[in-house]
C-alpha cells in the first residue's frame, strides 16, 4: 500500500495530553500511522513516500465519528419536517419505508457517505438496513458499526427473531468489507417496540459474542410515559432491571433523565450519544449534557438521520451541543469547545471500543484523519484553533478526509467515485419515493 505524508501547520493529536503540534508530520502506510511529531523529525526521507501532501495551511485532526445516524435516511430530507417523533414515524417514516427497495437504499447510503466524508466523518455507527449498508460500503469504504435492528412489538414483528439465528450471515457481511472496517452492533429499536423478552435475548447474544448493543432510548416524553405506565420504572431503570446496561450500550438521545437515571448510567459505564439537532428539531427536548460529563459518563455525538436533523454535519453537532447548555443552564464555562470536540472523536471511538484504533492521531493508530484549510477567512485568526474547529468550521473549510489511509475526499471531489451518476439515481429514486406520500 502507499506510503503517504502529510505537512501541515498544526495537528490536533486528541491524544491523553492533547497534544497540538506546530509544523507537524504525519507518516502512514498500509492504513497505520507511522509517525506524528514535528516536520523536522521526521525519520525519513522524502523520497521514501509515494504520497505527499502538502498543505502550508493545513490542520489536521482525526476523522469524526458520527456515533448515530441512519444513513440512507438521506433519502427523505425534507419530507417530514415538522412533525413531532411520533407522528413523524406513523404517518411519513413506516408508510415511507414500505415502500423501499434495496436500490433506493443503495444510493441513500452512498448519497450519505458523500455527506459525511465531505464534512470530516470517518466512521460512522448506522442504525437501518444491514444488507444494503455493506453493499454501498463495498463502493465507498468508510469505517462503520452496522447495526442489526429488532422490533418485535410491531406488525410481522416475530420475523426479526429469526435474525438470531442468522447471525454468521451478518458477520459474513461485515468480513467481506476487508481491513476490519465494520463492527456489528446489535439493535433494539427502543423500548416502546421490542418486548422483555426480545430485550433478554439481544443482552444475553451481546454478552456471548461480544458485540455493542445499539438503542434509541429515552428520547420522548411519550417513550417516558409509556414506560412509566407498563413498568412502573423510567426507561433507564426498566432497562437496567432487565441487565441490559453496560460498557458496550450505545443509548441514543438520552433526552430525559432524572437523577437516578444519571447514577444508574454512571455505574453501568452506558455510552450516551448526544443528537443535539434532532431532538430539537423534532420538538424532543434537550438532553442533561453538562450533569452527564460531569458524572463522568461518555457521551459521544451523532446527528441522527437525515429525516430528522436533516444534516450529517458533525461540526454543526459540535457547536449546537455547546451553546444549548448555555441556553439551559446559563453557564458560559461548562461544556466548552474543547468538550465538543472530544465528544466527536475520542470519546467516540471509547464509545464504539475502538479507542486503540481511532479517535486521536496517534501512532499505531489507523490513518482516519481529516485536513482543514486554515487559511479559511472563517479560521482566522489562529489564536483558539479549538474554539474556530467548533464554532466556525463549516464542510467548505475541509481539504481532506482520509479513511484507513485512502483519500476518499480531496478538495472537492471524490477520487475514483461517479459523484454525477450516484447523486443522478439518488435524486431520482428519492423524489419518486417521496411523491408517493403527498
Ligand atoms: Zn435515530
Amino acid at each position: 500500500m502507499e506510503k503517504t505524508l502529510i505537512e501541515v501547520k498544526y495537528a490536533i493529536t486528541c491524544n491523553r495530553n492533547f497534544d497540538i503540534i506546530k509544523n507537524a508530520a504525519i507518516a502512514f502506510e498500509n492504513g497505520k500511522i507511522t509517525y506524528v511529531g514535528q516536520i523536522k523529525n521526521i525519520p525519513y526521507s522524502r523520497s521514501y513516500f509515494d504520497n505527499i501532501i502538502l498543505e502550508e495551511y493545513g490542520i489536521a485532526i482525526p476523522g469524526l465519528i458520527n456515533c448515530h445516524t441512519h444513513a440512507a435516511m438521506n433519502l427523505f430530507r425534507g419530507a417530514c419536517d415538522d412533525l413531532p417523533l411520533k407522528l413523524w414515524l406513523e404517518k411519513k417514516i413506516w408508510p415511507l419505508e414500505s415502500k423501499l427497495t434495496s436500490e433506493d437504499l443503495f444510493y441513500g447510503n452512498l448519497s450519505s457517505f458523500l455527506e459525511m466524508l465531505s464534512s470530516g466523518t470517518t466512521t460512522f455507527v448506522d442504525f437501518y438496513y444491514f444488507n444494503e449498508l455493506i453493499d454501498a460500503l463495498k463502493v465507498i469504504p468508510l469505517r462503520a458499526v452496522a447495526t442489526i435492528a429488532f422490533l418485535d412489538q410491531v406488525p410481522d414483528g416475530e420475523i426479526y427473531w429469526r435474525r438470531f439465528k442468522e447471525l454468521q450471515k451478518y458477520f459474513d457481511m461485515a468480513n467481506s468489507i476487508g481491513d476490519e472496517l465494520v463492527k456489528i452492533a446489535l439493535g433494539p429499536h427502543a423500548i416502546y417496540t421490542c418486548s422483555k423478552e426480545l430485550l433478554e435475548k439481544i443482552m444475553d447474544v451481546s454478552e456471548k459474542h461480544n458485540l455493542l448493543v445499539h438503542m434509541h432510548v429515552s428520547e420522548t416524553l411519550d417513550e417516558v410515559h409509556f414506560t412509566k405506565e407498563k413498568f412502573g420504572l423510567t426507561p433507564i431503570e426498566y432497562l437496567d432491571k432487565i441487565g441490559i446496561l453496560n460498557e458496550k450500550m450505545i443509548a441514543a438521545h438520552c433526552v430525559h433523565l432524572k437523577d437516578k437515571d444519571i447514577n444508574i448510567l454512571q455505574k453501568k459505564k452506558v455510552n450516551c450519544v448526544h443528537n443535539p439537532s434532532s431532538n430539537l428539531k423534532l420538538a424532543d427536548g434537550v438532553m442533561p449534557l453538562s450533569e452527564l460529563l460531569k458524572a463522568g459518563i461518555n457521551v459521544c455525538l451523532g446527528t441522527d438521520g437525515a429525516a430528522s436533523s436533516n444534516s450529517l454535519n458533525l461540526f454543526n453537532e459540535m457547536r449546537t451541543a455547546v451553546l444549548l447548555q448555555r441556553g439551559v443552564n446559563l453557564d458560559p464555562k461548562f461544556p466548552n469547545a474543547k468538550d465538543a470536540f472530544l465528544m466527536a472523536t475520542a470519546n467516540g471511538a471509547r464509545a464504539l471500543g475502538l479507542d486503540n484504533h481511532i479517535g486521536s492521531i496517534e501512532e499505531n493508530k489507523k490513518a482516519d484523519i481529516v485536513i482543514i484549510d486554515g487559511k479559511s477567512p472563517r479560521l482566522w485568526p489562529e489564536y483558539d484553533i479549538i474554539s474556530n474547529i467548533v464554532y466556525s468550521c463549516t464542510p467548505a473549510d475541509i481539504l481532506f478526509t482520509i479513511v484507513n489511509g485512502k483519500i476518499l475526499y480531496e478538495k472537492g471531489k471524490f477520487p475514483n467515485i461517479d459523484i454525477e451518476n450516484i447523486m443522478g439515481e439518488f435524486n431520482k429514486k428519492a423524489l419518486k419515493l417521496l411523491n408517493t406520500i403527498n
